[in-house]
Parts: C-alpha cells; structure tokens; sequence
C-alpha cells in the first residue's frame, strides 16, 4: 500500500494549530481511509455519491465526510441522512434542497459556498457577484435545516505562486466582507476551505481554515 501514514503525519506537520484536515479519499479504497483512521484522521472528503455511500457502509461510524464535489440536487436525499458537511453549494436550487432533505431527516447540514475565482472555465463555483447576490436575495435566512459556515474555492492549477496567491486572497478578502456583511453576529460562519495537494502550503498563509488533500496522502487516483 501506497505509504499513507506517513504521508499523513507529513501534512499535518505542515498545518498549524485552527488548520483542519480534510483528506480526500475519492477514488481510493476502504483500506486506505482504515490507515488514515488509525492515525487519527476523522475528516474525510469524497465526491461521488454512490462510492460513499459504499464506504460510510463499510467504515467507522464517527468518521466525518464532507461533500466536496459538484452535488446534483438529484443526489441529496442519499447523502443527507449522513453528511456532514456539503463544502460546495453553488446555487440557490441546490441549498434549498439541501434544506429540504435535512428537515426531512430532522437534521441540520453545514455547508459552504463555493466560489467561482479561477481563471479555468470548467470550474463549478459562484462568481462573486453571484455569491453577493444569493446573500442579499436573504431567502437562506429562512432555511432551518443548513447553517452556512463558510466558504469554500479551489485556485486555478498552475505553477504560477503568484496567481495562486492572488485567487486566495481575493477569497478571503470575500470573506471579510461577507462574514462583515451577514455574519458578523454569527460565530459559525468561520470556515474558509481552500488548498489542494498542490497549493496547500500557499493556503495556509491565505487564512485557510481547511485543506482538502489528496493525492499527497493517497496517492495518484486511478479513474
Ligand atoms: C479531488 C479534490 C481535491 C483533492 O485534490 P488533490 O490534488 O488530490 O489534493 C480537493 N478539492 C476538491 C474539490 C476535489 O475535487
């Protein structure tokens, strides 16, 4: 097996203290989620339905998972009974479903926005605009059943620091003005999720709260 131990315990000696860990396990199998689990490891992200629903069977039941992918709305009521967090809503059809599945589950789901910053036009994402709009519209705020608690981007893939840096920081510089703007009384809203294997460290010093990390634990994904 591909060393996820170690490879572990090598990230998180790179996150400092208020910097969760989210290990990304899509396409990797139950075995290797068991290595992580028994170095601690409790937060994991998938982005397939049905492969998680296969593993929330096979796995311990206080592993957290997080929703990290696109989400069509025709999959929420799989996820919902158990989900705990769905870190990219993109649109307001799919936080009202997200509401809906959950009251039917007597639940509360967190979820985050994404947002649309990367150059790459096949990213999913609200644009900032979007994301001011879906705010101000206020209809979330009659939503019992999710609690938005942040937000969540994935920077363009490139080399280029620089840039990296720049879509980061524009994210959290949209945080401030939201959390400004909406949030200010609200201690949950607190999570901003950015940083992949390749951009992790750039994340960290972009007031990431939580990196999603995958291939550097698990390996290379075969599809
Ligand atoms: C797959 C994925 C990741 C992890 O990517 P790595 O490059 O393997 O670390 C993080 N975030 C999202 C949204 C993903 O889909």
């Amino acid at each position: 097996m591909y060393d996820v131990k170690k490879n572990l315990n090598e990230v998180k000696k790179d996150l400092p203290e208020g910097v969760r860990l989210v290990a990304v396990s899509k396409f990797h199998p139950a075995e290797y989620i068991t290595a992580a689990y028994e170095e601690g490891q409790r937060i994991f992200g998938e982005s397939h339905e049905q492969e998680l629903r296969q593993k929330v069977e096979q796995l311990p039941k206080d592993i957290e998972w997080h929703f990290i992918g696109h989400l069509q709305t025709n999959k929420v009521k799989y996820i919902a009974p158990y989900i705990s967090m769905v870190e990219a809503v993109d649109s307001m059809k799919l936080l009202r479903e997200i509401n809906r599945q959950a009251e039917r589950c007597g639940r509360v789901i967190d979820v985050l926005l994404e947002l649309h910053i990367a150059e790459e036009e096949t990213k999913y994402g609200l644009t900032l605009e979007a994301c001011r709009k879906l705010l101000a519209d206020g209809e979330w705020r009659e939503m019992k059943n999710v609690r938005i608690r942040g937000l969540m981007m994935m920077a363009s893939y490139t080399d280029d620091e620089t840039q990296i840096r720049s879509e980061m920081m524009t994210a959290a510089n949209f945080f401030d003005e939201v959390k400004q703007e909406y949030f200010a009384d609200d201690d949950s809203f607190s999570e901003r999720s950015w940083g992949m294997s390749h951009d992790y460290p750039i994340a960290v010093e972009c007031r990431s709260t939580m990196v999603r990390v995958g291939s550097k634990i698990f390996g290379e994904r075969v599809y």
